[in-house]
């Protein structure tokens, strides 16, 4: 197992969380599309990780609020 800088181990970290959010993202039923919860403990977990190091993060898919358009195409 390298040495690995605490600075890399908690970009490592977030990396996780922020592919945790992605795959756990609830679906237009505000239900995760993996668990099939409403309240994902998963994603809660990952958020509150983000959460604490300041990280606002937010999926991509998770962007175009539904109504509520921003005028930012993609790309
Ligand atoms: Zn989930």
């Amino acid at each position: 197992m390298p040495n690995l800088s605490l600075a890399q181990i908690r970009n490592r970290l977030i990396l996780s969380a922020r592919m945790i959010m992605t795959d756990h993202w609830p679906g237009e039923d505000g239900s995760c599309p993996l668990c099939r919860y409403p309240a994902c403990l998963a994603m809660a977990g990952a958020r509150a990780y983000l959460d604490s190091v300041g990280d606002p993060y937010v999926p991509t898919k998770a962007r175009r609020a539904p109504g509520g358009a921003q005028g930012n195409p993609a790309g």
